[in-house]
């Protein structure tokens, strides 16, 4: 799990800086059209390097969870259990985030999620809860 422990340098500071201030970015390439997460400086499509910044809509349904009871990292150990899910961003991508704010009875494949962030000590990591408005 490296959402506490994000790989922070020159390239990636956009996509921090944009999480601090509540938006997600994405990287979205111009020659094949696809947007892909983790941020890479490639397209790891078509290996194009016109590839740009974009801000993403935020919306996203569950793909899986795994409900985290136990993790030795100390960080960690104080909010056990957490929800470590991969979602399905509006974009296309999958990405690899925590789920808060939904009973874990409640987690269901392909429910509706919606970009939240929180700040984990100087980094803003983006999570994802229920939508806070329908439509
Ligand atoms: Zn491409």
């Amino acid at each position: 799990m490296t959402a506490a422990d994000p790989d922070i340098d020159a390239f990636t500071r956009p996509y921090w800086d944009a999480a601090a201030e509540g938006h997600l970015l994405l990287r979205h390439c111009v020659a094949c059209d696809r947007t892909h997460h983790y941020p890479r400086e490639f397209c790891p499509h078509c290996w194009s390097e016109d590839v740009r910044w974009e801000r993403a809509s935020g919306r996203a349904t569950l793909y899986t969870w795994s409900v985290v009871h136990r993790n030795d990292l100390p960080l960690f150990g104080e909010r056990v259990p957490y929800v470590a899910a991969v979602v399905d961003l509006a974009e296309g991508p999958r990405m690899m985030t925590e789920v808060v704010g939904v009973p874990e009875g409640d987690l269901r494949i392909g429910m509706e999620l919606e970009v939240a962030f929180r700040a984990e000590g100087e980094v803003t990591v983006p999570v994802f809860g229920r939508p806070r408005s329908d439509g």
